[in-house]
């Protein structure tokens, strides 16, 4: 069974605070030209997106470098369920491996916590959960190469100088955020595609993601 981990990318679509939302620009139309088509306005971090190294280190690598080996493979779905202004500890992901299953060095991580429930209020992407310190810094010991999530930011709304942003593309390791659906995802372990555009020199693009479930 597939399972779509992707937002429907829409005008309507709530985006970080300061950022443009998208906007569909008509074009052309079957009665005009002979075809529809539409221009896109749009963040390269709208909706479900990754982020690529180069987002917070200078000499990262840049979205249409990502590895193709990192945009395909089996991940581990903690699922930490997280209020407002709460952080993922490393406790926690301990914890959760004490009680489910441990994560192989170098292996993908996403993490599910429930914040997009409240994805229509203001409080969204300011009050968000989101890794601690010292959550990225564990994450980083054991190379992990890809962090997802359903939050709109792996760093917690109230962190804006973004330490887990900053930790963990140091150590080149690639961000997908604001998965959807992670709820319909009942295994610990799922093999997933997310799928970037391969925009040249950009620090993100918006994804198609899908977990692919036996
Ligand atoms: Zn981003």
């Amino acid at each position: 069974m597939l399972v779509d981990l992707t937002l429907d990318m829409s005008e309507t679509l709530p985006v970080f605070p300061g950022s443009p939302p998208m906007h569909m620009i008509p074009w052309s139309t079957i009665r005009g030209e002979g075809y529809n088509s539409e221009m896109l306005f749009l963040s390269s971090h709208l909706g479900t997106h990754m982020d690529a190294p180069y987002h917070f280190v200078q000499d990262g690598l840049r979205i249409h470098q990502i590895p193709l080996d990192v945009l395909m493979g089996r991940a581990t779905l903690l699922n930490i369920q997280k209020k407002a202004n709460e952080y993922i500890q490393r406790d926690d992901i301990v914890r959760w491996q004490r009680d489910n299953h441990k994560i192989p060095h170098n292996s993908p991580v996403i993490f599910y916590t429930g914040w997009q429930a409240h994805i229509n209020h203001d409080y969204y992407f300011t009050e968000n959960p989101g890794l601690s310190r010292d959550a990225a810094d564990y994450l980083a010991s054991i190379s992990v190469p890809l962090v997802g999530t359903d939050l709109p930011s792996i760093d917690a709304g109230r962190d804006s100088a973004f330490p887990a942003h900053h930790i963990l593309a140091r150590k080149g390791t690639v961000n997908v955020e604001n998965l959807a659906n992670l709820d319909k995802i009942q295994y610990i372990e799922f093999n997933y595609i997310i799928l970037p555009l391969k925009i040249r020199n950009a620090t993100g693009s918006p994804v198609r993601a899908m977990a692919i479930l036996e």
